[in-house]
C-alpha cells in the first residue's frame, strides 16, 4: 500500500485519498458552507426589487392604462400589444426613477419587445446580460 499524508493534518492515509477520514468531514461541511454563502450572495445580486416592483399594484394599473390608452396596438407594428416596455431600462439609475413615468413606455406585442431587448443586449451585452431576463 502506497502511503501520503493527509492534506490537512499531515498524518499518513493511503494513497487515493486526499485527506483523513476526520479532515474529509471538516472539508466537505466548509465546502457546503462555502455553496450556501456563494448562494446567498448570488441571490442578493438578483435584486427583488424589480420582480416586487413588476408585481406591485402601481404598475400592474400602470400598465393597463397604457395598454388601453394604445388600444392595445403595438406602438411598433400595430399588432396586438400585449407588454409595456420600459424604454429607459429600470435597472439604470436613471430607468428606475421613471419606473412610473408614462412618457417612458412603450406598448408592444411579444415580438417587437423581444426585438427591443435584443438590440439593447446586443449594444450593451456585457452590463446587462445577466440582469436581462428581468427586464420587461
Ligand atoms: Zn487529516
Ligand atoms: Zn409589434
Ligand atoms: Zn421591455
Amino acid at each position: 500500500m502506497i502511503y501520503k499524508l493527509c492534506r490537512r493534518c499531515k498524518k499518513p492515509i493511503s494513497h487515493p485519498q486526499v485527506y483523513c477520514s476526520e479532515c474529509m468531514l471538516i472539508v466537505e461541511t466548509n465546502k457546503e458552507e462555502y455553496k450556501r454563502k456563494r448562494d446567498n450572495k448570488y441571490n442578493k445580486s438578483r435584486d427583488p426589487k424589480y420582480k416586487n416592483f413588476y408585481n406591485s399594484k402601481p404598475w400592474k394599473q400602470l400598465k393597463e392604462k397604457k395598454l388601453s390608452a394604445e388600444q392595445y396596438q403595438c406602438e411598433e407594428c400595430s399588432r396586438l400589444a400585449v407588454e409595456v416596455h420600459h424604454i429607459k431600462p429600470i435597472q439604470t439609475e436613471e430607468g428606475w426613477v421613471l419606473r412610473l413615468d408614462y412618457d417612458n413606455l412603450e406598448a408592444l406585442c411579444v415580438n417587437c419587445h423581444n426585438k427591443r431587448h435584443k438590440r439593447f443586449q446586443s449594444r450593451k451585452r456585457e452590463l446587462d446580460n445577466k440582469n436581462h431576463q428581468l427586464i420587461t
